[in-house]
């Protein structure tokens, strides 16, 4: 029998084929199917059997809401899966993992979109749509918490909590999803509050095996030491428990200068970093964009935001600015809520569509060369590329309380996250800006020591060096547990774990396919019927 791939497999292939597009296409969509029985097959059976057994919705191309569900914020990544599924609930999402496990087809998992990765599979589960509740619990527990589904944004979770004057840790940028947080989850009380995942106390996921789990410190404790950072590598969380904290405001905003020359960069975030450094007041988170204006011209970003009194803030802040022989074209410091904050910094950031490219790395120190080759990459951007911008994130604090091994996120010991963000609007600039990058982060990491999980886009063939740097010390604990909980890598989408002795095949799907009774495998009787739609 022929082993050629189908129809929608072959769609994704070109489209992955472009630029930024983290993963290569499967080699391993259906066994024993030729393409045009691969079409009647998903048709036919496929189709049929999601139908018949998912309460959410299913939506094949051509269906309202099928190319809703696949934009991202990255313009360039356009697949062409065989179908979508907005699931209702966890049980739908196991049911999801078993006709894909059955039928041999890949799965990806959608939230906020920020990557590509999310929507690579033949199956694409888009939790954005369906799954995006929020529970605030402050009273009647041990501790306040917020509970919120897998498919929720950044900003579901702020503006639920900070209503109740309550803040949980997660990304700046409002933007991005539940990936956010099973990655890390940096943002502006990070180095008060922590990671994200330094503040998970429960998570439930749907594992390879269709099966629903609930993990925590006192269940499934390894499952829940590996989804703390490596957390789409095991399985599809469909929600997640994290602590609160009771904050409500902040001291925060920008000063920007401009940036005339290297020299001028080389001063601001030289001395920003000896008066704010590692070991500034934990209170204190701050970043350095460097970027340019409206009108192209280079600039320095400050952000400040300061989770304690505004005039201790303002001690810390003011010296700095004061040693600086610029006057600041913007200074929007004040007291104001943090939702307000986060709100704010939304805004700094290019919308969703253009075509971009993120890579980022960890530093234990910036140097003066370090400053001047980023202040350099950004004055010598590609033609057209003013919405790129290079993002110094200052960590320590509460992040670094953590031993690298108590969660699978080990980069405890860095002093700053660099982050490129390449933005860019058409195809024929992919070649420049690609390179652009690749330059840059090429330089960078001669004075780094591995990327966050968060923050990358990785091209296939690099896949397995940067998993050893972005894992580190943890990465054969990991590996040990990927063979554990998902064999097969079947959740593959991702910044990918290999298991250890490498994935098996699944056997399962091959006996299924060969099956004569294949459609009928999957009417649970738990399950409602549903006419096909
Ligand atoms: C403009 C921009 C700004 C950013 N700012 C920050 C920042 O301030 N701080 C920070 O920490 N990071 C930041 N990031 C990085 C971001 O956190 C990661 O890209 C993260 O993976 C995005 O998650 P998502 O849900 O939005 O994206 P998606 O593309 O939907 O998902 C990303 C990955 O997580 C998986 N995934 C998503 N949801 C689930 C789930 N419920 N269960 C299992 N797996 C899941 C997906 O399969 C995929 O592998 C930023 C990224 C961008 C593009």
């Amino acid at each position: 029998m022929a082993t050629t791939n189908g129809d929608a497999n072959t769609a994704t292939s070109a489209q992955h084929s472009r630029l930024n597009s983290p993963v290569e296409p499967s080699a391993n969509g259906p066994p024993f199917l030729t393409t045009r029985r691969f079409s009647t097959f998903a048709k036919e059976t496929i189709l049929p059997s999601f139908r018949r057994t998912i309460k959410g919705a299913v939506l094949p191309p051509g269906t309202k809401g099928y190319e809703e569900s696949l934009l991202v914020y990255n313009g360039a990544i356009q697949p062409r899966p065989v179908v979508v599924v907005r699931p209702y609930d966890s049980e739908d999402v196991a049911q999801v993992v078993r006709i894909c496990r059955r039928f041999g087809l890949t799965m990806s998992v959608k939230s906020g979109g920020a990557t590509g990765y999310g929507i690579s599979g033949q199956v694409v589960v888009d939790l954005a749509k369906t799954m995006n509740s929020v529970w605030v619990v402050t009273e009647g527990g041990d501790k306040p918490v917020v509970r919120f589904d897998g498919g929720c944004r950044v900003a579901d979770i702020d503006e639920a909590t900070c209503r109740r004057g309550f803040i949980t840790p997660l990304a700046t940028y409002q933007g991005v999803g539940a990936g956010s947080v099973l990655g890390g989850g940096l943002g502006y009380v990070g180095r008060k509050w922590g990671l994200s995942v330094d503040n998970l106390v429960e998570a439930e996921v749907v594992t390879a095996d269709g099966k629903v789990l609930v993990a925590n410190e006192k269940q499934n404790q390894d499952l829940f030491w590996a989804l703390r950072g490596a957390g789409s590598n095991f399985g599809v969380v469909t929600s997640v428990v994290s602590r609160l904290h009771k904050q409500r405001t902040c001291y925060s905003g920008v000063v920007i200068y401009p940036m005339e020359s290297v020299y001028a960069a080389k001063l601001i975030l030289g001395r920003w970093s000896e008066a704010i450094g590692y070991g500034a007041r934990e209170e204190m988170s701050t970043s350095a964009k460097l970027g340019c204006d409206v009108n192209g011209s280079p600039l320095v970003m400050l952000s400040f935001c300061y989770s304690g009194p505004e005039d201790d803030a303002k001690q810390l802040i003011h010296p700095f600015m004061s040693s600086l022989p610029y006057v600041p074209v913007m200074n929007s410091l004040r007291t104001r809520d943090y939702i307000q904050q986060q709100r704010n910094t939304t805004q700094y950031i290019p919308a969703a569509g253009y075509r971009y490219g993120i890579r980022g790395e960890h530093l234990t120190q910036l140097t003066p060369e370090v400053i001047s080759f980023l202040a350099e990459a950004i004055l010598h951007l590609p033609q057209d590329a003013t919405r790129s911008v290079i993002d110094v994130v200052l960590l320590g604090g509460a992040i670094t309380k953590v031993d690298e091994d108590a969660t699978a996120w080990v980069h405890r010991k860095a002093a700053y996250e660099v982050t490129m963000i390449g933005t860019w609007e058409e195809e024929e600039q992919d070649v420049e800006n690609k390179k652009w990058l690749d330059e840059t982060l090429a330089r960078l990491k001669q004075f780094s020591f591995g990327p966050p999980p968060n923050s990358q886009d990785v091209p296939a063939a690099e896949m397995a060096t940067v998993a050893e740097k972005v894992y580190g010390s943890n990465l054969n604990r990991l590996r040990a547990l990927k063979k554990k909980y998902d064999p097969t890598n079947f959740f593959r989408f991702n910044l990918n774990i290999e298991p250890e002795g490498g994935a098996v095949p699944d056997e399962e799907a091959t006996e299924a396919i060969l099956g004569a009774q294949v459609a009928e495998v999957f009417s649970p009787s738990s399950i409602e019927a549903r006419p096909a739609q």
